[in-house]
């Protein structure tokens, strides 16, 4: 089976990621996608606004839209800095007949050279790069090893992030369609983010 990883912070998770883990679906001719939530990644200073209960249950509800779809607790329930090399060896050790690969936006692909053991990690599994607003997926500057893990596949641009929906919601405007209506809905009952 080939499944694709799709990690992030998921504050919440909105219809950007959900495009992508769609597009890198059926571009890779991917079996599933997994969505996984981390714990703490170790890229962002800020503490997530929603607790991590919050984050995993919208990212439950987002899942259920979609039958190739699934939601991945690995990270939350290993606990601590969420470093993706860490997932890996234990995804592999948890299923050692499927083909992992992660799917990222551009802003990570830019970011890749900065990952906790790289090098280790390309040895492991691909990457698969989508389009997003602000961030170019030029990999011409990094080292080949890195830039050969990547397959690029195309998206439309999705200029949503979780931040702009945070902003939204504190300012009491609508994030509708932002974010799936199952998620939409748990942050209405929730009040999150409203302050
Ligand atoms: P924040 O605004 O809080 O920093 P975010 O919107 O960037 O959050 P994350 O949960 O950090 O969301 O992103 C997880 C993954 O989804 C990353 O690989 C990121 O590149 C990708 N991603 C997020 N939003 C988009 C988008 N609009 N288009 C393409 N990829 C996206």
């Amino acid at each position: 089976m080939r499944v694709g990883i799709m990690g992030g912070t998921f504050d919440p998770i909105h219809t950007g990621h959900l495009i992508a883990a769609e597009r890198a679906r059926v571009g890779a001719g991917l079996d599933e996608v997994w969505l996984m939530p981390a714990n703490r990644p170790p890229h962002k200073p800020n503490v997530p606004k929603a607790t991590t209960q919050q984050r995993w249950e919208m990212v439950c509800l987002a899942a259920e839209s979609n039958p190739f779809f699934r939601p991945l607790d690995i990270e939350i329930t290993k606990g601590g800095v969420s470093y993706s090399i860490d997932t890996i060896e234990l995804l592999c050790q948890e299923y050692p007949d499927t083909e992992f690969s992660y799917i990222i936006g551009a802003d990570m692909v830019q970011y890749l050279p900065q990952w906790h053991r790289i090098d280790d990690i390309v040895r492991h599994i691909r990457f698969i790069g989508l389009a997003r607003p602000g961030y170019d997926l030029d990999m011409a500057h990094m080292p080949v090893n890195i830039r050969e893990s990547v397959s690029i596949f195309p998206m439309p641009l999705v200029e949503v992030s979780s931040t702009m929906i945070r902003e939204e919601r504190r300012e009491r405007g609508s994030v509708r369609y932002l974010v799936s209506d199952a998620v939409y809905a748990y942050m209405e009952v929730n009040r999150l983010y409203e302050s």
